[in-house]
């Protein structure tokens, strides 16, 4: 089987799926590996590391002339897709469920579709888990980013000068990079609250030395460990029960996503006109909507003092570490589907059965 590994053609993307050491894991596995010149020349990997190790170096032309399946971090844009021969595979993350029309039209080149964020979250699952590994680091970012716009520091610090006391900080959303960020945000010396719609994160907030911010009397669900989305009473309980912290808070993260959904809104225009002139607001559902009124994506406006950073492919800040994470992903999923080198997609997988989007002219998953 041949792979190739293009380079990413989004906008400001640092990345790439696969690293030099995981294509000479791959080739130890009995792959061919085509690498797209100057693939990972944003992560500092260049066409030679690649080649010392085995790769083909190829232009994007040839990488879709002769691979068998092609791998790379972000969707397809329509020229790839255009390029897709009858019965090759394409795997990336492409969120299938907003994006059906790249699903229809991957599909009908005869072409098939692997995406890495449909992925299941089970156990067996967990080193093929692109969400959770960039989430993770995405988390870390979030803080760092925060802590650089804001205009104090996170410990408290006794000095003959006075004391100053520790930076607080609230985070909505405790799922992977929530976690993450809570981790960071303690580590650096904040008191830090949290507070999510699934009652099971509790436990997780607080053996991370975090307080949990109860929304009392209304509950939400999940679904799969996914939030469901939240009703207008639990919105209400929500606010109230936030407001307070909201007002304290020197650094605000957001991190709440709902599959398939549009980001919920967790604060508002009233709500943000609560926070202090010299906080920081960081959106991670920015790209999804954002969860709070005055995102923009990709952009960080002032509003009445506070800075609302417009977060946009935080991973791809920290390009070495991601790319290395996801490189190892995708290599656990080859292990998963051509164990001996050639590509067999057993159906009656659970994990091939959740990501195979479309196959042989078949969509298997809608929106
Ligand atoms: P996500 O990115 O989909 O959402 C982030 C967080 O936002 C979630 O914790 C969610 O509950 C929360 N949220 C949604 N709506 C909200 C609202 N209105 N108010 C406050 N919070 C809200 O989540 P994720 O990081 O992808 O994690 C999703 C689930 O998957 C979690 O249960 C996680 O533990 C689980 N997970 C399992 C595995 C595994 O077993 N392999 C791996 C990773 C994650």
């Amino acid at each position: 089987m041949k792979i190739a590994i293009l380079k990413e053609s989004r906008a400001g993307e640092n990345r790439v799926s696969v690293t030099p050491t995981v294509v000479k894991s791959l080739i130890g596995m009995g792959l061919t590996c085509l690498v797209e010149s100057g693939a990972g020349v944003a992560s500092h990997y260049s066409d030679s590391e690649y080649a010392e190790l085995g790769a083909s170096i190829e232009s994007r032309i040839d990488c879709f002339a002769q691979a068998d399946a092609l791998v790379q971090i972000n969707p397809p844009i329509s020229e790839d897709i255009q390029r897709l021969k009858v019965g090759q595979l394409w795997i990336s993350m492409v969120y299938h469920r907003s994006n059906m029309d790249v699903v229809e039209a991957i599909n009908s080149k005869g072409a098939s579709l692997f995406s890495l964020d449909a992925i299941p979250r089970i156990s067996r699952a967990q080193s093929m888990d692109v969400l959770s590994s960039q989430a993770n680091l995405a988390g870390y970012r979030a803080v760092i980013e925060g802590a650089y716009q804001m205009n104090k520091i996170f410990p408290m610090l006794m000095t003959a000068a006075g004391t100053v006391t520790p930076a607080k900080v609230l985070i909505f959303g405790v799922g992977v990079a929530g976690l993450q960020a809570i981790a960071t945000a303690k580590r650096l010396g904040a008191v830090v609250e949290a507070t999510d719609v699934r009652p099971e994160t509790k436990e997780q907030v607080q053996s991370l030395g975090g307080k949990f911010i109860e929304v009392k009397g209304v509950e939400v669900g999940s679904e799969g460990g996914y939030a469901k989305e939240a009703s207008d009473e639990y919105r209400k309980a929500q606010r109230e029960a936030v407001n307070k912290s909201l007002a304290q808070a020197d650094l605000v993260i957001t991190t709440a996503l709902v599959p398939g959904r549009k980001a919920p809104i967790l604060v508002d225009d009233e709500q943000i006109s609560l926070m202090k002139p010299g906080a920081v607001l960081v959106d991670m559902a920015a790209e999804q909507g954002g969860n709070c009124t005055k995102t923009v994506a990709g952009e960080i406006i002032e509003f009445q003092g506070i800075k609302v950073i417009g977060a946009v492919n935080m991973p791809s800040d920290l390009s070495a570490n991601a790319s290395e994470l996801f490189a190892r992903n995708v290599w656990e999923l080859m292990k998963l589907i051509a164990p001996k080198g050639e590509l067999v997609l057993d159906r009656n997988d659970e994990i091939v059965q959740g990501s195979l989007i479309c196959s042989a002219g078949e969509i298997h998953h809608r929106a």
